[in-house]
C-alpha cells in the first residue's frame, strides 16, 4: 500500500495537535507519510503559564516556537499559521477563513485532512469554528486532491468508522511533545494530570473517526488504516 500521502491537521491553536492528535501524527510520519499542519492563531490570547507575565506579542513568539519544537518530536513536515485573533475565529469573516483552509489543502495537494470532532473536544468556541469551516471546504469537493475527512477524538464511536491508536509505542514521545508547550503547563496538567508524574496510564488512546471519503458521508466500513480505499 502507498502510505505516502500529505495528511493535513487543521486546528485552532499551537497544542491542539499534541493535545488530540499526537500519536497519530508521529504514526503518520513513521510509516512514511507527509503529516502537515494549519494552525489558524498562535494562542496569543492564552496563558503564559510559569514563564511570567507575557504580552501579546511576547506569547505569540513564544507559542509559535513551542510548535516548532513540538512539531520536531511529532514528526510534522511542514507548519502554517494564519495568524488569526485567537479567542475571536467567530468573528472572522468565514468565506476567507474558508478560502484560506482550501488554498492551503491545494497547494500541500492533500489527500486525506484530520479536523476537530462536533464538539471541539474541549468545547472551545475557536475549535468549534475550524470544524465547521473544514467540513465546508472538504464537503463541497473543491479542493480535488483531498479524499477522506477524518475527526480526531478521545473516545470510542461504535456507530462509526473509527479507528484507535493507543499510546503503548508514542506515549513517551507525547509526553516530551507536550513538555515542548511550556507557556500551556497550566491545561496540560488539567488535561493529562501533574507533569512530572506522566506515565503511560496519563493518556488515553486517540481516535479518528471517518466523516467522508469522495462524496460519501460517514461511509460504514472497517478500516486498518487510513489509507484504505484511496484512489492514486
Ligand atoms: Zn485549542
Amino acid at each position: 500500500m502507498n502510505r505516502n500521502r500529505t495528511v493535513a491537521f487543521i486546528y485552532a491553536h499551537p497544542d491542539d495537535e499534541t493535545f488530540g492528535c499526537s500519536f497519530w501524527i508521529r504514526h503518520i510520519a513513521d510509516e512514511g507519510g507527509y503529516p502537515i499542519l494549519l494552525s489558524a492563531t498562535l494562542g496569543d490570547a492564552g496563558k503564559s503559564g510559569r514563564l511570567g507575565e507575557m504580552n501579546k506579542e511576547q506569547l505569540a513568539v513564544k507559542r509559535e516556537q513551542e510548535l516548532r519544537n513540538a512539531a520536531g518530536i511529532l514528526g510534522l513536515a511542514e507548519i502554517e499559521h494564519l495568524r488569526l485573533p485567537d479567542g475571536k475565529l467567530k468573528e472572522v469573516d468565514p468565506v476567507k477563513l474558508r478560502e484560506s483552509i482550501a488554498d492551503f489543502l491545494r497547494r500541500h495537494g492533500a489527500d486525506i485532512v484530520v479536523t476537530f470532532p462536533e464538539d471541539g473536544i474541549s468545547g472551545h468556541a475557536d475549535h468549534i469554528v475550524i470544524h465547521h469551516a473544514v467540513n465546508d471546504v472538504v464537503f463541497s469537493g473543491e479542493v480535488a486532491t483531498v479524499q477522506k475527512l477524518y475527526y480526531n477524538g478521545i473516545r470510542p464511536e461504535t456507530n462509526r468508522s473509527c479507528m484507535k491508536m493507543s499510546g503503548d509505542q508514542y506515549w513517551e514521545m507525547k509526553r516530551r511533545a507536550l513538555e515542548c508547550h511550556e507557556s500551556q503547563v497550566f491545561s496540560i496538567e488539567r488535561a493529562f494530570g501533574d507533569i512530572a508524574n506522566f506515565g503511560a496510564a496519563s493518556f488515553s488512546p486517540e481516535y479518528l473517526v471517518l466523516v467522508w471519503e469522495r462524496g460519501e458521508h460517514f461511509p460504514k466500513k472497517t478500516e486498518s488504516t487510513i489509507y484504505d480505499d484511496l484512489n492514486s
